[in-house]
């Protein structure tokens, strides 16, 4: 079997889906890389890298199974022939027509984002890797914008107290946040509807924000909250936030809108200077007034919501995801290197989107 490593196409898309030194482990099990050239670019790594560690460059577009990142351009899905197997993040959620585009090429299309998050998932959850590298560039963005130290300073010009961050959402991006900005020496706080987060955020050396409304749902992650439940969410909050120098937002529910959680209130209310940093713009956003993908400044605070956090720390993201897709490789292809799709593996019926029924 051929695997395809191709170049990312979508503006601003540096990320590639495999790195040199996962090469040997796939060769290893009779598969043969071919990389299209200048796929390593974005992230630092050159053809030649990859050649010397056993890959060829030419039409990876052509290979059995297609490796990428970011969702197929309809040109993309275009190159891909029919009976391809295609391996990346491929919004299912939210983008069902990008699925039947692919359905209709003949393409069998794992996404990603689909593999269900159990324990033996673990090691190619790309969700994860990836809303990692958001949390902790959320916070370097935060800091870079912020007119203040993070740390507490004692200088012989005076002492400097801690900048005060607040992360809502405590899944795995907001975990990283509040981890980094401890680091970096900020005063931080988590909150989030899943009360079972509590201990984890405790354990980062930050306080929980209780505000007695609990909305465990299904799967670990959290449900939407009733109207009511919005309602006070949202006027608890916008008492808290008053006090932080620091916002950073990361709250989602699979498959709904992102909840507003920062009301234009609430930003009214901060301090001058203030910063918050919207994770949830892809999904319409936390912030009653982000523009996602833009900055705005309101009553004197940033309001910045980046798109694609990830593509912009392309070395240790494509590192992460390309042992993602790895271990995904390694479960659907067998130790004589053929394709060995059992369906009957939780993983693989979520993983696939398109094709299932394909021989
Ligand atoms: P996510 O990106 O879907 O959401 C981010 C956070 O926002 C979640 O913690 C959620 O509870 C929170 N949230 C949603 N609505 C909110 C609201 N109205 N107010 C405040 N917070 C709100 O979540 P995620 O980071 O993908 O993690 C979801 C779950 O999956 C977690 O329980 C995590 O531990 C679990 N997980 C499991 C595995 C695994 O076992 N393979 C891997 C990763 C994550």
């Amino acid at each position: 079997l051929t695997v395809g490593v191709v170049k990312e196409s979508r503006s601003g898309e540096r990320r590639v889906s495999l790195v040199p030194k996962l090469i040997e482990r796939l060769t290893k099990r009779g598969l043969r890389i071919v990389v299209e050239s200048g796929a390593g670019e974005g992230a630092y790594l050159a053809d030649s890298v990859f050649e010397e560690a056993g890959a060829v460059i030419g039409d990876a577009w052509g290979a059995d199974i297609v490796l990428k990142v970011a969702p197929p351009t309809a040109d993309e899905v275009a190159k891909l022939k029919t009976g391809t197997l295609l391996i990346g993040f491929l919004n299912p959620r939210s983008d069902p027509d990008g699925i039947t585009a692919l359905e209709k090429a003949g393409v069998r299309a794992f996404a990603v984002e689909a593999i269900p998050r159990i324990s033996r998932a673990q090691a190619m959850d790309a969700l994860s890797s990836q809303s990692g590298v958001a949390g902790y560039r959320a916070v370097l963005l935060a800091a870079e914008k912020l007119p203040r130290f993070f740390p507490m300073l004692t200088t012989a010009a005076g002492t400097v107290p801690p900048a005060k961050v607040l992360v809502l959402g405590a899944g795995v991006a907001g975990l990283q946040a509040l981890a980094t900005a401890k680091r970096l020496g900020a005063q931080t706080t988590g909150y989030d509807v899943r009360p079972e987060v509590g201990e984890q955020v405790k354990s980062l050396g930050a306080k929980f924000l209780e505000l007695g409304i609990e909305a465990s749902g299904e799967g670990g992650y959290a449900r939407e909250l009733t109207e009511e439940e919005r309602a006070e969410q949202q006027r608890r909050l916008t008492d808290a936030i008053t006090k932080f120098d620091v916002v950073i937002t990361t709250a989602l529910v699979p498959g709904r809108k992102a909840p507003t959680l920062v009301t234009a209130e609430a930003v009214k209310g901060m301090p001058a200077g203030a910063v918050v940093v919207d994770l949830a713009g892809e999904s319409g956003g936390n912030c009653e007034l982000t523009k996602p993908g833009e900055d705005v400044v309101e009553y004197d605070v940033t309001i910045t919501s980046p798109l694609n956090l990830p593509a912009e720390m392309p070395a240790h993201a494509s590192e992460l995801y390309a042992r993602n897709v790895t271990e995904l490789l390694e479960l659907i292809v067998d130790k004589e290197g053929k394709l060995a799709l059992d369906f009957s593996d939780e993983i693989v019926a979520g993983a696939c989107v398109a094709g299932k029924g394909a021989e």
